[in-house]
């Protein structure tokens, strides 16, 4: 008996567009979100990179003896030839049907300031038809540009509600977003206003003071918390793996949101809690289970992390309850991220509940709507899609 889901309808509660002007770098060098360079030799000879070409062998049915080398310059030269029917015919393979970006991104762009641009959002939206598309927007992203204008705090945050404002009539997301645990960490704590005030003046002299960077970061969140109240929206929280070394691992476990989380008021705002807090699993999960508002996110665990599906399903559903787990892929930058991780993330999800009803924990009927939750029925529940 096996419980086959590969062929179930997906919603991708959490990636980013990918026009095709923006893909830049080699295929085999976009598999590891390190910012650090990597050789060609290493990269090829993940199990991922294996994995990925060889289910991209099978789409393109190229022959089975055809090799890694070839199976990439096949793929480049398709989506080179028309990208718009190379996108749509990946997502229609994955049974894609929604998808909801994070259009204010790269976190590179944190300092960098080099945001995917409107024209560069304007090309993917108009290459995609196969899916539906809906938008998210980060806290940092609207109230970022606001720091550097020297305006008295008071002025400050009212400029960002009016901002934040203007951008959800604009983009009308369906949710928001943190990557606070980039800049200043996941341990958030709850400034009064009188502290966010001064440490605003005080980094705004000196930017590279980082506690006090942290007590107006940390102020910012808590703060914003009335935003999702007020407009209707979850949250979406960065946490675990990303780019090195922007990303410091360290500050990213997602067990330093437990204050946070705790909070009365915060425990009003469903959270979810993305990339499944990968490497910290079992941590994510033990989180989710024990709040209420807090909701898994799977991404990280598929197209970073080669085979790790095939383990870390099975350590988030120790504690994890099915209504609480949300597919998505993180993907971004190339089509192949989004549609790759619904592949393979049916596969092992398939694998895992065959396992369940083997073990007579439920049978194949509560597999099957168990799998349609994750797969699409949360993220319809919590974004009201
Ligand atoms: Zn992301």
């Amino acid at each position: 008996m096996y419980v086959d889901v590969t062929d179930f309808p997906v919603i991708d509660n959490h990636c980013h567009p990918y026009p095709y002007s923006r893909e830049k770098r080699p295929f085999w060098r976009c598999f590891n979100s390190t910012l650090f360079e990597q050789t060609e030799e290493m990269a090829k000879s993940t199990i991922l990179l294996h994995m990925v070409t060889n289910e991209l062998r099978k789409f393109m049915g190229m022959d089975p003896a055809s090799t890694m080398d070839e199976v990439i310059a096949e793929r480049d030269r398709r989506y080179k030839a028309d990208p718009k029917g190379w996108v749509n015919a990946l997502a229609k393979d994955a049974n894609l049907q929604e998808a909801i970006l994070d259009i204010t991104y790269p976190i590179t762009a944190w300092k960098s300031k080099k945001f995917i641009t409107q024209a560069e959002l304007d090309e993917y939206y108009a290459e995609i038809e196969s899916y539906k598309i809906h938008t998210e927007l980060r806290f940092e992203y609207i109230y970022d540009p606001l720091i550097s204008k020297d305006l008295l705090f008071g002025d400050f945050l009212t400029r960002y509600y009016k901002a934040m404002d203007a951008a959800v009539k604009k983009e009308k997301p369906v949710s928001f977003k943190s990557v606070i645990g980039y800049i200043t960490g996941l341990d958030v704590t709850k400034p009064t206003y009188e502290q966010a005030e001064l440490a605003y003046y005080r980094y705004l002299q000196d930017p590279e003071d980082f506690a006090n960077e942290k007590v107006l970061r940390d102020f910012m969140l808590q703060d914003s918390m009335k935003l999702c109240l007020k407009y209707d929206l979850p949250l979406q929280i960065h946490t675990g793996s990303g780019n090195t070394p922007l990303c410091r691992l360290t500050k990213m476990n997602p067990l330093l949101l437990h204050d946070f989380l705790a909070d009365e008021e915060n425990r009003k705002v469903t959270t979810i809690i993305l990339h499944c807090g990968y490497p910290f699993l079992r941590e994510a999960a033990y989180v989710v289970s024990h709040f209420g508002q807090a909701h898994l996110d799977v991404s990280q665990m598929v197209y970073h992390a080669g085979l790790a599906a095939e383990t870390g399903i099975k350590e988030l559903l120790e504690t994890c309850p099915f209504t609480k787990m949300l597919y998505a892929s993180d993907g971004g930058g190339i089509p192949e991220h989004t549609w790759y991780t619904a592949k393979y993330f049916k596969q092992a999800l398939s694998r895992a509940l065959t396992y369940y009803v083997e073990m007579g924990v439920f049978d194949e009927a509560t597999a099957k709507h168990y799998a349609s939750l994750v797969l699409s029925g949360n993220a319809k529940r919590i974004y009201k899609l």
